[in-house]
């Protein structure tokens, strides 16, 4: 297989065929939990109905036109988007990676068009995660991202440390574009972000003149248990990028502004060929309707509750930390052991698991993913723990 494609991501020897739910069918003729959902992708699972349906309606209808016009479909979706997240206007894009490169960029202008030239710098948390193009590749708060081989990399991006109330006193000035918030920091460890800090650290950016962004390309839909972790966050950010669950499975990300940021672009100023493709929004929209239906996200709340406390209630000594937001579950490990040695153990037993920063287990289950494919996932992974030495 490292034939045929390009070996960059340390893949398993494994070949998956077809899933339902959260549970995943290989090729070997095995049965695997899915706690994974393609890295929070697959919110609905695999083989939802009314996805599976949408798709194959869309796909009769037209695929792709370009942005040289609108399509019924994108339309609707941008409708239901803008109204679910209260935001303006929307960038439609095709990863989150990409939906950042967007944020940036209004950034940039933005600062230009508000201080000049100075004012350009976008501030970003250590630890942080946002994407592997060059200018989101600067963008992440941790070195490991950093390797001498993609330098130069790019100008114009600080990182401060998230949660420390001291550092706001000098992180924002005249030259400070935006500041830019991964609402729970995902591949950097399963790190939360308190609300006090959040808005203090908002307020202390829009003092210095510069626009708030959140990089809610994983806590964003419905994961941490709010359709955007900012709301419950309470920051009030003027821009919002999505994308991994946005369209259930199909690649999609969003840039969405309002209030200050809402008219900084112009015609022109950022374009994709792929971008608001209508298979994608014919996607999108099932997601948001499903999302929006009475008792999701509280159910989506129940169910990470559910799965942090039963592994607190095994108190095992090996496991220093279980925390997280919704269905975003990272599991802190004595550093004795790593992580994607557990990962591995979970996937012989038949459990998909992920790993973040470098003591965590994640667990991004799809939202809805039964009791009963959790108690069996959890099981497997009590085992693994277990037969820990
Ligand atoms: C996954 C992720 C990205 C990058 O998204 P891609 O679709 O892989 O480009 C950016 N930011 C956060 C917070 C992410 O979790």
């Amino acid at each position: 297989m490292d034939r045929l494609i390009l070996n960059n991501y340390g893949s398993f020897d494994l070949t998956f065929v077809k899933g339902k739910g959260a549970t995943m069918y290989a090729s070997n003729g095995r049965k695997y939990i899915d706690f994974v959902s393609g890295i929070g992708v697959n919110c609905l699972g695999h083989n939802y109905k009314p996805l599976v349906k949408a798709i194959a309606n869309q796909a009769k209808k037209q695929i792709h036109i370009s942005n040289y016009y609108f399509s019924d479909t994108g339309l609707e979706f941008a409708q239901k988007l803008l109204k679910v997240t209260g935001f303006e206007k929307g960038y439609f894009g095709n990863s989150g990676a990409e939906a950042n490169e967007a944020a940036i960029k209004l950034a940039r202008k933005y600062g230009q068009l508000n201080g000049g030239e100075k004012r350009k710098t976008v501030v970003t948390l250590e630890a942080s995660f946002h994407g592997r193009t060059l200018a989101t590749l600067t963008a992440t708060g941790q070195d490991k991202f950093h390797p001498d081989c993609f330098a130069p990399y790019a100008e114009g991006f600080k990182t401060i440390k998230a949660n420390d109330f001291d550092c706001l006193t000098t992180a924002f000035d005249d030259t400070t574009a935006a500041l830019f918030i991964e609402c729970v920091q995902g591949e950097g460890g399963v790190n939360l972000i308190s609300a006090e800090w959040a808005q203090a650290a908002a307020e202390a950016a829009r003092k210095a003149g510069a626009i708030v962004m959140a990089d809610e390309v994983q806590t964003g839909v419905g994961r941490t248990g709010s359709f955007l972790a900012s709301d419950a966050l309470g920051f009030n950010p003027e821009v919002v990028t999505l994308a991994k669950g946005i369209a259930g499975g199909v690649p999609m990300g969003a840039c969405l502004f309002r209030g200050k940021a809402a008219d900084v672009f112009v015609a022109g100023d950022h374009q994709s060929t792929f971008a608001g493709n209508p298979l994608a929004c014919a996607a999108g929209n099932v997601v948001i309707d499903t999302l929006t239906k009475d008792g999701f996200m509280q159910d989506v709340i129940n169910k990470g509750d559910y799965i942090r406390e039963i592994i607190k209630s095994w108190d095992l000594p090996c496991v220093k930390d279980v925390r997280g937001k919704g269905l975003m579950i990272g599991i802190q490990i004595d550093t004795k052991y790593k992580p994607f040695d557990i990962e591995v153990k979970c996937l012989d037993e038949g459990l998909c698991t992920t790993t973040a920063g470098s003591d965590v287990v994640r667990f991004l289950p799809p939202l809805v993913i039964s009791y009963d494919e959790i108690d069996k996932g959890l099981e497997i992974f009590k085992k693994v723990l277990e037969s820990l030495n």
